[in-house]
This record gives C-alpha cells, structure tokens and sequence, in this order.
C-alpha cells in the first residue's frame, strides 16, 4: 500500500458536483457568483468536494503522477471547469471522452510507462469499478466525493 505512481480520477461526482448531475448535463458558460459560487446559464451549482484542493495539492507534492479519466459527453465543459476551479495545474494527464473507462486507462498506462500495479483509480460508479478492476488496476469506489478519508488517500494526512 502506497507503493502507487499514478492516482486516476474519475470527474464528475468524484472530483466535483455539477449541481447534482452530470457535467454534460449543465448549462455553460459558468461564472462565478457575488457568493463566490461558480454557476451555470441556470443557476446550478457546481462545486468541488470540500477536500479536493488539499489532495491534489497533497499528491503533487509527493510526486505523485495525477491523471483524470472521465467518460463525459462533454470533454471540453470538464476543461472549462477544471481551468475554474484552477485545478487542471494538477493533472498531468487527461483522458476525457466519451466511451469505455478500459480505454482511458490503457492511454494512461501508455503515456507513463507505468504498470497496472502503479495505478489506483478512484470513481463513484461501480460499472466503471468493475471495468477497470478487470484490468487488474486496484480501485477505490467512491462514496459522498473524495476526501481526505477516501482509502489511499488517508494516509497522506497522517503525520
Ligand atoms: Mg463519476
């Protein structure tokens, strides 16, 4: 445990809440609010899980390789949101598309030059669980956002 490379990141419900749906089911352009909310056309509220920020960070300073993996209809909105959120610094590798999560992960191996056994993938839906667990990659199937609970991930908050 904690011998990882890479820490794969599903987007939406994973990384973000595009107001209780789909990024691709939102309405851009997004902007930020008098409140400091970031907004769509329609008002919803697209937020980061609370401790989103914190575990990039966290992970970078490690050295960790960090890469997002998202099946959206809509890759460049998951862009526009990740320059946002200003958050996209942290992705090394972006695997943003339409179709099978096998096939984001494959990409990403090849691009590092990384192992199955290098890579942790975290994602809320359990058909992308078991698709990637296939592989052979270990997972982390994700409950309520990441945070910095999230299995593989505790340990980097504790002294
Ligand atoms: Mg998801």
């Amino acid at each position: 445990m904690g011998d990882f490379r890479v820490f794969v990141f599903d987007l939406d419900f994973t990384i973000w809440n595009a107001g209780d749906t789909f990024c691709s089911e939102t309405c851009p352009p997004y902007k930020w609010n008098k409140e400091g909310k970031l907004v769509d056309a329609e008002g919803r509220w697209i937020r980061l899980y609370p401790d989103v920020r914190e575990i990039l960070k966290k992970l970078k300073e490690h050295e960790y390789i960090i890469a997002a993996a998202s099946r959206t209809h809509e890759p460049a909105w998951a862009n526009d949101l990740l320059q946002l959120f200003d958050i996209d610094k942290y992705f090394t590798i972006k695997e943003i598309y339409a179709g099978e999560k096998e096939t984001h992960i494959l990409n990403i191996l090849k691009k590092t030059n990384c192992s199955i056994h290098d890579l942790v993938f975290f994602d809320d839906e359990q058909r992308n669980i078991e698709t990637v667990k296939a592989l052979g990659v270990t997972t982390v199937h994700v409950q309520d956002g990441l945070n910095i609970c999230t299995k593989y991930i505790e340990h980097l908050f504790k002294a």
